[in-house]
């Protein structure tokens, strides 16, 4: 660490050090977690108005620290975002997702879809297409059984991460774009990458049956999605009151805890047979 410039801005530099020490050791933390398999991923459905069939699940990523306990990934993504774990992690997510998929095929139980979140800096890493191309050949997975989340943000610098939404797309991959409503831009990314979901965030959501304006902004969304031949997902649906305005204002697909919660296994067959 840097000197400190003066006595009194030493506990401003301890406590700037503090920040960088925790960040180091979670970066670490995630390393042995990768290579002590502490992770593992859930999946949520993505159900159909009005009847709630089960449609696509979206996998999510779950990490049992053994002192820590459960860490977010809202708090760790952007670490291995920032220290570069990310390409290591987001392979191994992947891939354990289409694994997981074959493995429902196999039992004649899976949903047309499974989701997959790309974070930004995974998504602008040189390669990343070809690593999917690999993964999709390595696991016997369909690409138009695949659905790459990607949010607002991640493609508003344009660049790489549009070249590499364009190359997801020749391969057959179909993509979302995540918490749509919330980022920078939204109209003009939808005419710069070839997306063929909207998943309306869960702030508009949330507040659908309350609050007339953001019934407003949901119906817009729906229209907009239905003029550009997209699907909209409405995302956070915790109540039944909320899937029916939705369905009401035109939604047909949905996810959120009043469907189902993530779960590690939403297909495993009940054994009544168990002793
Ligand atoms: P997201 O992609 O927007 O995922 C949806 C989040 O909303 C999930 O939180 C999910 O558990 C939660 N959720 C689902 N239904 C409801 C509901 O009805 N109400 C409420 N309040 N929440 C609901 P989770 O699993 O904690 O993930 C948070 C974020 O972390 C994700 O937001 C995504 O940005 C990131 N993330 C999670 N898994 C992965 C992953 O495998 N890779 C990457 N790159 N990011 C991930
Ligand atoms: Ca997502
Ligand atoms: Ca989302
Ligand atoms: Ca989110």
């Amino acid at each position: 660490a840097k000197a400190a410039g003066g006595r009194h801005h030493r506990w401003y530099t301890v406590e700037l050090d503090s920040q960088a020490g925790e960040e180091a050791r979670l970066g670490a933390d995630l390393r042995a977690a990768l290579d002590t398999g502490q992770f593992h991923l859930v999946y949520q459905p993505i159900v159909a108005l009005p009847g709630g069939e089960v449609q696509a699940v979206e996998s999510l990523i779950r990490w049992q620290h053994p002192e820590r306990g459960f860490v977010s990934p809202v708090d760790f993504i952007p670490v291995a975002e920032r220290n570069g774990l990310i390409t290591e992690l987001g392979t191994w997510i992947l891939r354990t997702a289409c694994e997981q998929f074959r493995t429902w095929q196999e039992r004649g139980v899976a949903p047309l879809h499974v989701g997959v979140n790309v974070s930004a800096r995974q998504l602008a890493e040189p390669g990343f297409a070809e690593t999917v191309a690999a993964v999709l050949a390595e696991t016997g997975m369909d690409p138009h059984r695949l659905v790459v989340e990607i949010t607002e943000t991640a493609v508003f610098g344009g660049g790489a991460a549009v070249r590499a939404v364009h190359a997801l797309h020749a391969l057959g991959i179909a993509i979302a774009l995540d918490d749509f409503g919330t980022g920078h831009s939204s109209l003009g990314i939808l005419q710069a990458v070839p997306v063929r979901i909207l998943k309306v965030d869960k702030s508009f959501v949330e507040n659908v049956t309350v609050s007339d304006r953001h019934a407003v902004i949901a119906s817009s969304l729906i229209q907009l999605t239905a003029g550009l031949g997209l699907v909209a997902v409405a995302e956070g649906v915790e109540t039944a009151e909320q899937a029916a305005e939705l369905y009401r204002l035109g939604y047909r697909r949905a996810q959120g805890y009043h469907f189902g919660r993530p779960a590690a296994d939403p297909f495993a067959v009940v054994s009544h047979a168990a002793a």
